[in-house]
């Protein structure tokens, strides 16, 4: 996000204070979540977390017991599903298997009242846009599952939406394909402009596909920001977990000086970029990319056992116990060789690569 957006373009969507419960069990309580015009965001979160609530909620499928949602700066919240102007791509896409590609198509525009004749050039241009348009006249049970994906985001950017939801739209597809589905539909969005919230629980692709990502756990969210500053400011243990690999420890502050706090943990001291003060519970942590096999004086040092190592090809991954059991993981890039399982080593990170919270005692 640029500063010379407006604050208008900073609330494009606006949930606020919504309140969900199903059987007297709150679900989700004043959630508060803004998104900007022409942004692409994704809800990321563990299974149950209330991911797909949200988005129901926005798409006004289902109706929350409290709070408003404002889109352009229209209150939709009293409105129905269907005048909205919110897309929908579901998981399995809800294509009707017995109609062509372009009957598919053609659906929201048909409901809308369009004639045959008058819905068959946004038709084809929809179908040109995800590269679609020599399979228009083929029933969609005849295509693949990336082919059956173009179709349901053609089916839902023909009615030119104001705001599209897609839940775990790439859940059905290999991997290989789902990254170049990632690709191809972060572009079509890029270059239409338009504003998308993803669901997802796969924090790899709302890293690829986000300009920020609204991190849910226990129906909050527990921080909303763009991926590097997730990655390397997570604001709670939760985040820090949850994107990305890491390695922690619990621990206490004995001392801080000049911003630098010395933590105590079970394997010796630990130094971090923080202003807890002496007799703090924290936990600390440090991401496998950031750990070096060959430390340098000033860095914080950890003896560990070299449990295994990984040849992956793009990386070595290695691993590291130590004498209190905690696992390390030291991730370097490329091939490594020379590193003899059950070795003791030492490894070492900069003491700004120190993630550090602060926990209840
Ligand atoms: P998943 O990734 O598994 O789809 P999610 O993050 O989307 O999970 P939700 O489906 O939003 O989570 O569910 C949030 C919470 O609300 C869960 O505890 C779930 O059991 C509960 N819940 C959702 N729908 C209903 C319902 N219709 N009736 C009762 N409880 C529900």
């Amino acid at each position: 996000l640029t500063t010379e957006q407006s604050p208008k373009q900073h609330r494009y969507l606006d949930v606020v204070g919504v309140t969900k419960s199903f059987k007297g069990t709150v679900v989700m309580d004043q959630m508060n979540f803004r998104v900007a015009r022409g942004e692409l965001v994704s809800l990321l979160g563990p299974s149950g977390c209330g991911k797909t609530t949200l988005l129901r909620i926005i798409a006004g499928l289902l109706e929350a017991d409290t709070g408003d949602i404002v889109l352009g700066g229209r209150n939709v919240s009293s409105l129905p599903a269907h005048k909205r102007n919110i897309s929908v791509v579901f998981q399995n896409y809800a294509l009707f298997p017995h109609l062509t590609v372009a009957e598919n198509v053609a659906f929201g525009l048909r409901a809308r009242g369009m004639s045959k004749t008058d819905v068959q050039a946004p038709v084809a241009d929809a179908l040109a846009l995800v590269r679609m348009e020599s399979y228009a006249d083929r029933p969609v049970s005849a295509l693949s599952g990336g082919q059956q994906q173009r179709v349901a985001v053609a089916r839902a950017l023909v009615v030119s939406p104001d705001l599209l939801l897609l839940d775990e739209p790439f859940s059905a597809l290999d991997r290989k394909l789902r990254e170049t589905m990632q690709i191809e539909l972060k572009a079509l969005l890029r270059s239409r402009g338009i504003t998308a919230i993803f669901v997802t629980h796969d924090q790899e692709e709302a890293m690829g596909v986000s300009d920020r990502i609204a991190v849910m756990s226990n129906g909050k969210i527990e921080q909303f920001a763009e991926p590097s500053v997730l990655y390397a400011q997570p604001a709670s243990p939760f985040v820090m977990d949850f994107v990305g690999l890491s390695t922690r420890m619990s621990g206490r502050v004995v001392t801080q000086t000049d911003g630098i706090a010395t933590v105590r943990t079970a394997i010796g001291e630990v130094r971090a970029i923080a202003d807890y003060t002496a007799g703090t519970q924290v936990q600390v942590g440090v991401r496998p990319e950031l750990i070096t096999p060959d430390p340098t004086a000033e860095m914080n040092q950890i003896k560990v056992q070299l449990d295994d190592v990984m040849t992956l090809g793009s990386k070595t991954v290695l691993h590291g116990v130590t004498s209190g059991e905690d696992k390390f993981l030291c991730e370097l890039s490329g091939i490594r060789t020379g590193y003899t399982r059950g070795e003791t080593v030492t490894w070492g990170w900069a003491v700004a690569d120190t993630l550090i919270h602060e926990v209840a005692a």
